[in-house]
């Protein structure tokens, strides 16, 4: 009998270690045929305009995907690339190479799962098997303590009882051989160009030159746990904002999947084995049990993290003002904090999670700026864009998603001094503000004219002034919340 020919239908899961479709696939002794679809509509615009990938996440991609051939070579395999649709590319292959069955890993969100079912329709016409795997949280669905519709809507509710009622299971092992590529065109990978991007320009102050792939994913731990030992440590310094290791960034290649999440909670267990278990090494399993967490919800609720009600449903008018709004992507609102942070995004596809949580808390809170619209630019600018985090955790800080405690917003001028008391990120970003000593970088508007003159920024002419006054913009925006909540 023919061996078994099955494709692997490869998306945010670019790696080979713990793949369960691979796995399953040797373990029938079928002929496995690893394919990856750059999908148009992945390099379209989002419902404000704004480029749906840009150049940052898309270069990442290239070099995942890249990674992800020369690793199935090493093996005997190849990659099949593909530029266009799935559900067109994928039965065209299944009719070209006699393929009986398709192997993926499933995703939760609206658009990923409307190319699931257009594909499942394709192939049914085929009678082609279309079988799906589980394979980007730590916790899998059948683990978890309740069932997707149960899911609790507080984080800590969750993670309570996942951590006391469920196991992580191992990694799968990784396969040390593959069967060989039928004969057949692999295709080449396609170039920034062919997506009318420009190549990104390294900026020598980003917090690390970050490369897709499994490859530089596994470095990257391998660097940040055992070479620089840093994982010991990483609860007291993950609120940083400057330099390579205050905290993990392993982001960008979980969302391409180039590394697994329990890969990284066996190199934890290791870790903690042989090295020191303490609250810190904790403090990294407990940050990836909010990414399950943000990905279980969207399972759960499906479109509602999109919707500008958010998870709650509350009616907030939120403005749309395109001026504001520019002022806070271009980093100029007049807040040094902001502005920094809005910099490094826009200079470098990333910024820490202190100020994500910042810059999305002034974008709602003080400018009362259409959540969606700041979904959208960290959509198109985050090397690391995961659809569930980013939705997720822009619910949560807009005030409408899982989080009970009503309107909360980040003191900006407290959160400087605690998480940058010298200035010396703000200083890092803003080369106008450079001059300004200390902590008083954070309140250039408090400078006096000697001051100014001294440190060379006039106000309002070499920085701007603060775009609206922090805590009357605030009051207001708490009233309008309020009323949207009774
Ligand atoms: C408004 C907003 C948007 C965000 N958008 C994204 C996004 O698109 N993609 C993304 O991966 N993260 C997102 N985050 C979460 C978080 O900011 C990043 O995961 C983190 O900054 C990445 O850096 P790191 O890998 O060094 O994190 P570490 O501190 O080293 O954490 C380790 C890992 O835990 C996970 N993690 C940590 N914090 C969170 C969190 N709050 N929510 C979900 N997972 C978390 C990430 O996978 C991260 O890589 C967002 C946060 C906010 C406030």
């Amino acid at each position: 009998m023919a061996r078994k020919r099955i494709l692997i239908w490869y998306r945010n899961d670019l790696r080979i270690h713990d793949h369960e479709p691979i796995y399953k696939g040797l373990q029938e002794e079928a002929i496995i045929i690893p394919c990856y679809c750059f999908e148009r509509r992945q390099f379209t615009t989002t419902s404000f305009g704004l480029a749906k990938t840009g150049k940052y996440r898309a270069q990442f991609l290239l070099e995942s995907v890249s990674d992800l051939r020369n690793s199935l070579q090493k093996l005997g395999s190849n990659l099949l690339v593909r530029c266009g649709l799935p559900e067109e590319i994928i039965p065209n292959l299944v009719r070209e190479l006699n393929i009986d069955a398709v192997y993926y890993h499933q995703e939760v969100t609206a658009e990923e799962l409307k190319v699931e079912k257009k594909l499942q329709q394709e192939l049914s016409k085929l009678k082609v098997e279309m079988q799906s795997f589980w394979g980007a949280t730590l916790y899998l669905p059948e683990d978890l303590p309740f069932k997707i519709e149960e899911i609790p809507e507080l984080y800590t509710n969750f993670r309570k009882q996942v951590e006391k009622k469920s196991a992580i299971e191992e990694p799968i092992s990784t396969p040390e051989k593959l069967p060989t590529l039928p004969e057949v065109d692999t295709g080449s990978i396609p170039n920034l160009a062919d997506f009318d991007l420009e190549t990104p320009v390294f900026d020598e102050r980003a917090v690390l030159k970050f490369k897709g792939g499994e490859t530089a994913a596994i470095e990257r731990l391998n660097h940040y746990f055992w070479q620089a030992d840093c994982l010991k440590e990483y609860k007291e310094t993950r609120n940083g904002m400057l330099g390579a290791d205050y905290s993990s960034k392993f982001s960008p290649w979980l969302a391409r999947g180039c590394i697994s999440p329990r890969y990284i909670y066996d190199r934890v267990q290791q870790y903690e084995a042989e090295r020191v278990k303490n609250n810190s090494t904790y403090w990294l399993i407990f940050e990836l049990i909010w990414r399950d967490f943000f990905r279980f919800i969207c399972a759960k609720h499906g479109n509602k993290i999109f919707y500008l009600s958010g998870l709650q449903g509350i009616d907030i008018p939120w403005k749309e003002d395109w001026q504001r709004f520019d002022l806070w992507r271009e980093g100029k609102t007049g807040y040094p904090l902001v502005d920094a942070n809005m910099r490094e995004l826009a200079l470098t596809g990333f910024m820490s999670n202190r100020g994500r949580q910042n810059v999305a808390s002034f974008l709602t809170k003080n400018l009362g700026i259409n959540w969606q619209m700041g979904a959208e630019w960290f959509e198109s600018l985050l090397i690391d864009y995961d659809v569930c985090s980013n939705w997720g955790n822009w619910n949560y800080t807009a005030g409408v998603g899982n989080d009970a405690r009503g309107f909360r917003y980040f003191n900006i001028m407290k959160q400087a001094k605690d998480y940058d008391s010298k200035g010396d990120y703000v200083r890092h970003w803003l080369p106008e503000l450079a001059s300004i000593p200390g902590s008083k970088v954070h309140e250039p508007w408090k400078l006096t004219t000697e001051e100014q003159k001294r440190y060379g920024v006039r106000l309002g002419v070499d920085y701007p002034r603060p775009v609206v006054d922090f805590f009357k913009s605030v009051k207001a925006n708490e009233k309008i919340y309020n009323s949207a909540v009774i």
